[in-house]
């Protein structure tokens, strides 16, 4: 039997906390009852720097509830590194973690589901959107359009997918050895290389409140999706810089021409032509330098070379 964690990430939620604790013990009971999980499973909400009384109601819970657990953290850092600080708290005492957002716009149905590919010797599954009717046709367009950009780039990840995912203790003892900075646990997490499979998540609307991704964050994330995985951008300067000087060779061959045309402007040639030789000189230069970075940057995340999954001694 499993003990399983629930791990939420909270920000100013007050309006969905209580309505989100009820309906997980609700679940947590009926598991428990079946002998899915063991009866000392429980959900752990990380109060990630609420500025409302989220963490008030968090304590009371943890007084009612015997299932609830609460870590508060000192100030507000943002989804991602809210989850992990969850994931790897509650990673000593349990068997497997789940993270859902406090809000519960993910399907429950799909827990237990998760909990049936870990039985089946999954250590990582993906809950995948089906449905989103219930997110903003904006939201929705700008994030497949992001998903799809993503694996042009050449990031491994999964096609929405939003970090709704079941790990085993064992999928996370391999995540805490990445000690990278730039949080992106949509792209990191495939990298872990266990065996993974998905569920379906049926996206619903939002208990209450409002959502907490501002633009501001949506942004910050979808630029650390590429720029903590990828140095494909700075290939691209390369290629601008070749095209650049590309275009210096067309206009040198217009410039040759119109010199024996005797129809050229005196001094108009060795400006235009410098511009675009210079200019894409400077991309390539600046490009290659910026190899070089990237390797650097590669350096310094100081990933594990290699993940192991089984060692028979
Ligand atoms: N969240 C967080 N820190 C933040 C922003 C959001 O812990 O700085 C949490 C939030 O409380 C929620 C989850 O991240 O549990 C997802 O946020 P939200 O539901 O507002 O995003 P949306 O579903 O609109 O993408
Ligand atoms: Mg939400």
């Amino acid at each position: 039997m499993i003990r399983l964690a629930i791990v939420s990430p909270c920000y100013n939620e007050e309006a969905v906390l209580e309505k989100s604790a009820e309906r997980l013990t609700a679940l947590l009971d009926e598991l428990v009852g079946k002998g899915t999980i063991s009866r000392n499973s429980f959900m752990l909400f990380v109060n990630d720097g609420s500025r409302d009384r989220t963490w008030t109601i968090i304590e009371r819970l943890y007084r009612e509830n015997k299932y609830v657990k609460g870590l508060d953290l000192t100030r507000n850092v943002g989804h991602q590194s809210a989850i992990m600080a969850g994931m790897l708290t509650a990673k000593d005492m349990a068997d497997g973690v789940i993270t859902i957002d406090a809000d519960l716009q993910d399907d429950l149905n799909a827990i237990p589901k998760m909990l049936e590919e870990y039985e089946k010797g999954y250590d990582i599954v993906y809950g995948v959107k089906v449905l989103r009717q219930a997110d903003p046709l904006l939201k929705r367009m700008t994030a497949q359009a992001f998903y799809r950009l993503q694996s042009k780039m050449g990031i491994e990840s999964i096609f929405n997918h939003a970090d709704f995912r079941f790990m085993s203790r064992k999928a996370l003892q391999i995540l805490s050895q990445y000690q990278e900075r730039n949080l992106y646990l949509r792209g990191l997490i495939p990298m872990i290389g266990l065996p993974s499979t998905t569920v379906d998540d049926i996206i619903s609307e939002r208990e209450g409140g409002v959502s907490k991704y501002t633009f501001g964050k949506m942004l910050g994330l979808a630029l650390d999706g590429i720029t903590s995985f990828s140095i494909k951008p700075i290939y691209g300067i390369i290629y601008l810089g070749l095209i650049f000087l590309l275009i210096a060779l067309c206009i040198g061959i217009y410039v040759l021409h119109a010199l024996l045309a005797g129809t050229a402007v005196p001094g108009w040639a060795s400006l235009i032509l410098s511009i675009w030789v210079t200019g894409g000189f400077l991309m390539i230069a600046v490009g290659t330098v910026g190899l070089y970075i990237g390797k650097i940057y590669r350096e310094v995340k100081h990933r594990p070379l290699y993940n192991v999954k089984t060692m028979l001694e």
